[in-house]
């Protein structure tokens, strides 16, 4: 543990303090609930095709976390299996602290990848 000064009111703390215990000022890099979650989780539930989540291979049931400064568009491919050699792309939006499970889905015009979000992986 490290002491830093509050920027707030000056007064030395633990730099894993949440916020001052002096003023109240937010303190970031804290483990408290002020803290601003910057990366998104995916995890891949499609069990039949190779897919790239925002350019990174990954394999079904891999939870792969994405840098993201508060929403970002990330692209989304799959080849193989359902969606066949040609393949699907997708751009889909996520959110800083958000987790989403990725799976290929049958829709009208074909086959597609999509997110769904959910509170927590089971
Ligand atoms: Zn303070």
């Amino acid at each position: 543990m490290a002491l830093i000064k509050c920027p707030e009111c000056g007064k030395e703390i633990s730099d894993k303090a949440a916020a001052c215990p002096n003023c109240g000022c937010p303190i970031s890099g804290g483990n408290g609930v002020n803290s601003t979650p910057t990366t998104a989780q995916i995890r891949v539930v499609c069990k039949t095709n190779t897919i790239k989540v925002d350019g990174q291979a990954t394999k079904h049931g891999s939870i792969v976390t994405v840098h993201v400064n508060g929403s970002r568009s990330i692209l989304l491919s799959a080849w193989g299996g359902a969606v066949g050699a040609f393949g699907s792309s997708v751009n889909a939006t996520v959110v800083a602290g958000h987790k989403y499970d990725l799976d290929v889905h049958m829709t009208i015009t074909g086959r597609m990848l999509y997110l769904k979000e959910v509170s927590q992986f089971v």
